[in-house]
């Protein structure tokens, strides 16, 4: 299609390895999809456990010398693949819509906060720091000093197609680390995109790779187990996390976990109603509501609900449903069919269980995954979406009396990634802040990710944390050494 055209020669198509790209062992592709119309952008290399184990035969050749780089120069070529990627700004956000489909406009937002994750960790490569003391018997030294952990596993979803992989690559890469990359099948091309910037940025060849492909764990099960690698990242669903958790203990792999979510978003009575609407809005219809922070159950005090419901319906009825790409429009479409026909089944089940429809409630006819922008009022607790991610443009209402109630029906879920609530209630912000079970709590405000804060999540949202200062100990070992005095 004509708008690739114009982008594909700073994309690479084949498995990326040894800092360049190469068929497949098999010569294999599978095609990646836009999925505003349905219609193949390109062709890819089907990556297979031999491809990464070429892949990781490569990153261990680089692992030594990588992790003898002196931090400066790390920090340098990660300043520079920032500054590249700054400058492709404009092609990599299209590139982004064209597979994934979210809007320029957001693809754009993401090509600022995933390349921030290279700027900021090439600021941290510089401070890595450990500690002497004497021990207190006054019989010996206690030195402590960080280590990479050495070749890394990254897993990323389809939908932040860059920042998921920025977020791990740039850590990673500033620790002393090697990385090979599996994209997700529906959107390989950022990732490769990627590379090349890195190529660019004079990152040695061998230090990231990049197997894309059609069968996940073909790639994955091999890397995990074999001895060398040393950890495994991963981003996506609560029970694709489980499988690796289970693969990983074989070899003892450090692991990082990004999983599902099911975050509530708590609008009190003294919450500042327009401030909560744009809150709502964006916590909920950012990124066409493909997020696991997504605000996914909105708990509105029952005084104010018919008042936020209405005036919500108008807001997300109003949104303009298209391609990405095209001017004016404000929501893509959904990744893929599964997608798309997951999303319409939860909201059966919710009408089916009593839910108001407000605004929308269908798919829509015609290429491409489209969903119509929904508000759903007085959603039962009973209905599924209550308890699972919905993960698309679906906004459930569901009411509340007191603070009390509300704090426990939602922590009542076995996720615990982001929450959000609104309150001009100072007491009230600290003890509700404190009470929800959640790794990220956003106050007055529906956006919270900032790659110079720890994004993770606690209970079955995952292990470990991406981004802050706390980011980087995830690819760094610790070690003592005893010394006698
Ligand atoms: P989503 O539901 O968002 O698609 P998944 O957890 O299925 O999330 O996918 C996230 C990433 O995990 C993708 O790169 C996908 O290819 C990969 N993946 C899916 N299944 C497996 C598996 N069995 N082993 C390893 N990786 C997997």
């Amino acid at each position: 299609m004509l708008e690739y055209d114009r982008i594909s020669e700073l994309v690479p198509t084949g498995v990326w390895i040894d800092g360049a790209a190469a068929a497949a062992a098999s010569e294999a592709t599978f095609p990646v999809r836009n999925p505003a119309t349905g219609e193949v952008l390109t062709e890819v290399a089907d990556a297979s456990g031999a491809d990464a184990l070429r892949a990781l035969d490569s990153a261990c050749r680089a692992q030594t010398a990588w992790a003898a780089t002196a931090p400066r120069e790390r920090a340098v070529i990660l300043r520079r693949a920032w500054e590249i990627l700054m400058e492709r700004t404009e092609e990599i956000a299209l590139l982004m819509t064209l597979e994934m489909g979210k809007t320029l406009a957001e693809a754009r937002g993401e090509v600022a906060y995933g390349g921030e994750f290279l700027r900021w960790f090439s600021e941290e490569a510089v401070r890595i720091g450990g500690r002497y003391t004497d021990s207190p018997a006054g019989t010996g030294r206690i030195l402590v000093t960080r280590q990479p952990v050495g070749p890394c596993l990254a897993i990323t979803p389809w939908n932040f197609p860059l920042a998921m992989g920025s977020r791990k690559i740039g850590p990673a890469l500033a620790a002393g680390c090697t990385v090979i990359v599996k994209p997700a099948e529906d959107t390989p091309l950022t990732m490769l995109a990627l590379a090349r910037v890195f190529a660019d940025a004079g990152l040695p060849a061998g230090v990231l790779s990049i197997v894309p492909g059609s069968d996940a764990a073909a790639i994955t099960a091999p890397l995990l187990a074999d001895p060398r690698l040393r950890k495994v990242t991963f981003t996506g669903s609560t029970r694709v996390g489980k499988l690796l958790l289970r693969q990983a203990a074989d070899n003892v792999l450090r692991t990082s976990m990004e999983l599902g979510g099911n975050a509530p978003f708590i609008v009190f009575e003294d919450a500042d109603l327009d401030a909560a609407l744009a809150g709502a809005m964006a916590a909920k219809m950012r990124n066409g509501g493909e997020a696991c922070t997504a605000a996914n159950r909105i708990y509105v005090h029952n005084s104010i609900r018919e008042q936020f419901a209405s005036r919500l319906a108008e807001q997300i009825g109003a949104l303009r449903v298209g391609p990405g790409y095209e001017p004016g429009v404000d929501t893509g479409p959904l990744i893929n069919q599964r997608q798309r026909d997951s999303v319409a089944a939860l909201v059966q089940d919710a009408v089916a269980a009593g839910a108001v429809i407000r605004t929308g409630g269908k798919a829509i006819d015609g290429p491409g995954w489209f969903f119509q922008p929904t508000v759903l009022d007085d959603v039962p607790r009973t209905a599924r979406m209550h308890r699972e991610e919905i993960f698309g443009p679906v906004a459930a209402i569901y009411g509340f009396d007191t603070e009390d109630e509300v704090v426990a029906a939602a922590n009542d879920t076995e996720y615990g990634l982001a929450a959000y609530f609104y309150t001009r209630d100072l007491d009230r912000v600290l003890r509700v802040s404190n009470a929800l079970q959640a790794g990220m709590v956003g106050v007055n405000r529906g956006v919270i990710s900032d790659p110079a804060a720890p994004f993770g999540g606690i209970k079955q949202s995952g292990l470990g944390t991406e981004g802050g200062s706390e980011g980087i100990d995830e690819y760094l070992d610790t070690k003592y050494v005893a010394l006698t005095r």
